[in-house]
């Protein structure tokens, strides 16, 4: 990861790109800090191609395979 802005200790706002405010870290605001949450609830999460993503989706199962098999 690289960081072109100017001071390294501000972050940025995941949701908009603008520097953080301190009181609503690590967003720029109250309303960004609501967005990432309704995301959050919503399950639809996507940083906004600001940072790198990470790779998360470990979830699924893929050898699983919930049909009963009728066997004969
Ligand atoms: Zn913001």
């Amino acid at each position: 990861m690289s960081e072109a802005a100017p001071s390294p200790r501000v972050k940025k706002c995941p949701i908009c790109g603008k520097p953080a405010e301190q009181r609503f870290r690590p967003f720029c605001s109250k309303r960004c800090s609501d967005v990432d949450l309704n995301r959050w609830l919503s399950g639809v999460y996507a940083v906004p191609a600001v940072e790198a993503e990470e790779a998360s989706e470990t979830d699924e199962e893929p050898d699983r395979d919930d049909r009963p098999s009728a066997k004969s």
